[in-house]
């Protein structure tokens, strides 16, 4: 086996935890308490998942939550009305739903209600613009801001290097490259109708999987020395009720220079970005 380092998501997301904390009590030194407005439509589990790693996120870093929570049947109107209230209320300085909404549901107008000051995961088309044009204002989506996170914190450097991006989405693939290449990084985009993806991701200096397919990457995707960063959050098929990433972890052991783990990599990063994007918010709001 070659030296080999695990990139584990726990001391980067404390880190950005206690950072957290810290900038919250400023704020609440000026009276302010960094609030965020939540909605969650019907009883995905996904989405339940998630919204209690929100809610222990924030409780830790003193974040108020304000929850909406709508049944899976009720009118457009009825979630338009209360983000438009949430959007004016000036108590207010983040707001975030789960996504994707019910197919009835006019996803992308529903978005364009939230001001891109309160969009602290990337949701309206104005923040994903400032993404692909380079610029520094809103807030990027927060896995692809999580990944960028924990290259800083292991210092891989970026610049002049060739990463390697599997998966294409809105979400994840096409922010997290605009963001590699916004860090000076020469970036390949790869997805479902890439030929012989394993020659392509075995070019790769940062090779960074996003595709929501069990432990796609295999050996044969891989090169050493390489650092790879899987995203994938998966059911795990071979385990039954526990989870994998889109890497096969045990073959990057074997042949990457580094790698995370899927769970206990990216994935518990993103929450303590989003805390960070609320009290970035927060802070901008009360200037
Ligand atoms: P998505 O919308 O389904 O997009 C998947 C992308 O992967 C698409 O671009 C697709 O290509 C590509 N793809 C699928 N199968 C492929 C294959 N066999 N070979 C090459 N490319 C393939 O998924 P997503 O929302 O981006 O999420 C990706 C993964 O990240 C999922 O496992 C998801 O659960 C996970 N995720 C993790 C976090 C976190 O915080 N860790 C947050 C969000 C998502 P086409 O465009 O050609 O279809």
């Amino acid at each position: 086996m070659v030296d080999f380092k695990e990139l584990s998501g726990k001391p980067v997301a404390e880190k950005i935890m206690t950072e957290n904390k810290i900038r919250a009590e400023k704020l609440a030194d000026l009276g302010h308490t960094p609030t965020l407005s939540l909605f969650r439509i019907g009883e995905r589990p996904d989405d339940i998942f998630y919204e209690r790693s929100i809610l222990r996120h924030c409780e830790r870093a003193g974040i108020t939550v304000r929850q909406t929570l709508l049944p899976a049947g009720a009118p457009e109107q009825d979630m338009a009305k209360l983000l438009t209230a949430a959007a004016e209320d000036n108590t207010v300085d983040a707001i975030f739903f789960f996504s994707p909404l019910p197919k009835e549901y006019n996803e992308p107008a529903l978005r364009e209600l939230i001001p891109a000051a309160k969009d602290v995961d990337c949701l309206t088309r104005a923040s994903a613009a400032a993404v692909f044009c380079g610029e520094k204002r809103g807030f990027a989506p927060c896995t692809p801001a999580a990944v960028m996170a924990m290259l800083a914190h292991y210092e891989v450097p970026l610049k002049g290097r060739h990463a390697v991006v599997l998966g294409r989405s809105l979400v994840v693939g096409k922010p997290l490259a605009m963001l590699l290449l916004a860090a000076d990084a020469t970036v390949t985009i790869c997805h479902s109708k890439t030929t012989d993806l394993p020659s392509v991701c075995r070019k790769a200096d940062i090779l960074l999987a996003a595709v929501g397919q069990p432990r796609l990457v295999q050996s044969d995707f891989l090169a050493p020395g390489q650092v790879v960063i899987d995203v994938g959050v998966n059911d795990d098929p071979e385990n039954p009720g526990k989870m994998c990433g889109d890497v096969n972890y045990a073959a990057a052991k074997e042949t990457a220079a580094a790698a995370t783990p899927a769970p206990g990599g990216v994935g518990l990063v993103t929450t303590a970005i989003l805390c960070q994007h609320i009290i970035e918010a927060s802070e901008q709001n009360v200037r």
